[in-house]
């Protein structure tokens, strides 16, 4: 059974964001909600030794992948932003990029069924047009095959590196601001 992205790759997303924004706009409490919400989703995956069948609503990739999940996910989140220290809405759209982009993520890959991006309105499936991201296998173990390899690299570069370039960006834009 194949399904993921690989749950790392996921964390680059709230990573990135963290790095743009910095620790006034992200203090440490929100990137921590953050890394959860980008991972999240895939707490569907239980539902497969449960016996929930793939395509089912709350099978994998259903339910808990989609967009209206995500807004709620964030704003859950959001009720904690004064104690993370950060602003609600900060929170709220780091915490909705965060989650969010696991689905659109997972929809990037070219294996397994598509992603129920607006469940609970549409079961409907979808992949978005450029299916770039190898499929990962979901057994940890065979990360270290030679499919394994041609995973970890499709994401360096269509997941980290992109990540990283946003990063980067968010760095020298601060950089120049200058101090606050
Ligand atoms: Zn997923």
């Amino acid at each position: 059974m194949t399904c993921l992205a690989t749950p790392f790759s996921h964390l680059a997303v709230p990573l990135a964001l963290t790095m743009a924004l910095g620790p006034d706009m992200v203090p440490a409490g929100l990137m921590a909600l953050a890394l959860a919400c980008a991972v999240l989703p895939d707490i569907d995956a239980v539902g497969l030794w449960l016996g929930i069948p793939y395509d089912h609503p709350f099978g994998h990739r259903g339910f808990t992948h989609s967009l209206p999940f995500a807004v709620a996910l964030a704003g859950g989140g959001t009720l904690l932003a004064p104690a993370v220290e950060a602003q609600p809405l900060t929170a709220f759209g780091v915490l909705l990029v965060s989650a969010a982009s696991h689905g659109l993520l997972d929809a990037l890959t070219n294996g397994g069924l598509g992603i129920a991006l607006f469940s609970p309105f549409s079961h409907r499936r979808y992949f978005l047009p450029w299916r770039v991201i190898e499929v990962s296998p979901l057994r940890p173990s065979a990360l270290f095959s030679r499919r394994g390899l041609r995973v970890l690299r499709a994401e360096m570069r269509w997941v980290w590196g992109p990540c990283l370039a946003v990063a980067l960006l968010g760095l020298a834009l601060r950089g120049l601001a200058g101090p606050l």
